[in-house]
């Protein structure tokens, strides 16, 4: 996979996350999912998704940010506001600490 620039990355988000596929593809995953596929726990889909920490969002398996299709079905899953977060804070964490530890090896 060729690597993405800031640029690629925001731009990717940005279309991915607006228009009229988007909207279909939330909505899908809205009516066919219940819970949580990050912690298994059910969400209430009556709290404002926009705001509530649990609140429903859709989350992508595959991050945008590392080149997830934004419109695939198969990629689009339900999860809480909170866990949507906290997932994708530990993945950027994780690749953070990767792209340190190959400078210092390179380094050597
Ligand atoms: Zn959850």
């Amino acid at each position: 996979m060729p690597r993405l620039t800031k640029q690629d990355i925001e731009q990717r988000t940005k279309q991915g996350r607006s228009g009229r596929p988007w909207r279909r593809v939330q909505a899908q995953v809205f009516a066919e999912e219940s819970h949580c596929w990050w912690c298994g726990q059910w969400v209430d889909q009556s709290l404002p998704g926009q705001t509530h920490p649990m609140g429903r969002t859709v989350d992508h398996v595959h991050p945008l940010w590392m080149g997830g299709d934004p419109h695939d079905r198969t990629n689009c899953r339900l999860a809480h506001r909170r866990c949507n977060t906290i997932r994708n804070n530990q993945l950027r964490g994780a690749q953070q600490r990767r792209e340190s530890l190959s400078v210092d090896v390179a380094a050597l």
